[in-house]
């Protein structure tokens, strides 16, 4: 009996002892495909821009351009560097959201009006086959919020970009609300959608939605890991709501106790 109890016993433990060795190697397994995924997809995020930059340059030493050719081949390794710029950003700024050390910057500010630049920025570089909508719905008043400033333009640029990025023709609306004594971001596309078993990974860094889609539009995975990192520096949370193939719902709140005051009409010439 006691042989069939310890034979049971080590048995059972084997079996344990197996499961987490391959539990470890699944992962190890995960982790090298997203390392050379990320590999890949970083080395083209570069090599396109950078392939702008020389091939223009190259051409601008031509003697017989027109003005028209040479302003042409200026605006295009002018769009290359800032490409390659935002690329070497991105890098930086997991790198540092990583190491914990991000600075955070607080300053009071018209949240209104902050919503009416953020249109203003990315209203005016569309393409004819997007529109971008303004849709808050703070019942017509305007608030003073205590946040920074920077980061929250950065989370909105990160999430309005991938709108436009993932929305081959349609309408992008952004906006916020109050909800439940805090602030409730929104940024919504009609684009590709992002299937259900997605939606907690795009946030880490690297990872991407394994779409045909997703292949042939760059990008190396850091874009929502950035967003994430600085919502939660200001002290929120941030999800997606969408499937596959029907437009994607990116939410992001801000804790009430940032939110200063509602302005009343005759202080707005204050901020
Ligand atoms: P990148 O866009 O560079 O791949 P992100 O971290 O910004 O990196 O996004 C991670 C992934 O989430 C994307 O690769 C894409 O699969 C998915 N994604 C993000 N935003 C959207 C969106 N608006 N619509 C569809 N898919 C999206």
């Amino acid at each position: 009996f006691y042989v069939l109890v310890t034979g049971i016993l080590f048995y059972l433990l084997l079996k344990k002892h197996l499961i987490k060795i391959r539990n470890a190697e699944k992962k190890a397994r995960e982790s090298d495909h997203l390392k050379t995924a990320f590999l890949q997809n970083i080395s083209h995020e570069i090599r396109t821009p950078m392939n702008g930059i020389v091939g223009f340059a190259g051409l601008l030493k031509e003697n017989d351009l027109t003005q028209d050719e040479k302003d042409m081949y200026l605006d295009i390794i002018t769009k290359s560097s800032d490409q390659l710029l935002n690329v070497v950003n991105d890098v930086l700024d997991v790198s540092l959201i990583d190491s914990g050390n991000v600075i955070i910057n607080k300053t009071q500010f018209n949240l209104n009006e902050f919503m009416n630049q953020i249109y203003s920025v990315h209203g005016t570089i569309l393409s004819k086959d997007i529109s971008l909508q303004l849709n808050n719905t703070l019942s017509g008043l305007d608030y003073i919020v205590f946040t920074d400033k920077i980061k929250l333009g950065q989370i909105f640029d990160n999430l309005i970009s991938n709108a436009i990025k993932y929305t081959p023709k349609g309408l992008i609306e952004f906006g916020c609300e109050m909800k439940e004594d805090q602030l409730l971001f929104f940024v919504k596309d009609s684009g590709i959608g992002i299937a259900p078993k997605y939606h907690e990974k795009i946030f880490d860094r690297f990872h991407r939605a394994e779409v045909e889609t997703t292949k042939t539009i760059g990008g190396a995975g850091l874009g929502l890991a950035i967003c994430k990192g600085n919502v939660e520096l200001l002290g929120g949370e941030i999800w997606v709501e969408s499937n596959l193939g029907d437009g994607s719902k990116f939410y992001f709140t801000m804790p009430g106790e940032f939110v200063i005051s509602e302005i009343k009409e005759e202080q707005k010439e204050k901020f």
